[in-house]
């Protein structure tokens, strides 16, 4: 099952991987895509599944500003330098 989501402003359907609206232009908030899809089935998970429950695969973290695929243990996105990876809670660790 793919679930395409739905621009906020023009309510036309996008595919996952896309980052603006093909409609309207409109860019698509990464806010809006809370689902991970598995990279192997393509299921879709919450964002807070480390694994695809569905078959198992680890889940990528995407970053929530830019959408671009962050690296678990990373503290930055690779892309754009959000702080979201998993690696900034080392920090809080030690
Ligand atoms: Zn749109
Ligand atoms: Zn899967
Ligand atoms: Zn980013």
């Amino acid at each position: 099952m793919h679930k395409n989501f739905l621009c906020s402003q023009c309510g036309t359907e996008n595919a996952l991987t896309n980052r603006f609206c093909t409609e309207c232009g409109n860019k698509l908030a990464a806010t809006e895509r809370k689902a991970a899809a598995c990279t192997d089935c393509g299921t879709e998970n919450p964002s807070n599944y480390k694994f695809c429950g569905q078959c198992g695969t680890k889940l990528e973290l995407t970053c929530p500003n830019c959408g671009e695929v962050v690296p678990r243990d990373s503290r930055f996105c690779p892309n754009c330098a959000y702080l979201c990876g998993e690696g900034r809670y080392n920090d809080a660790l030690t």
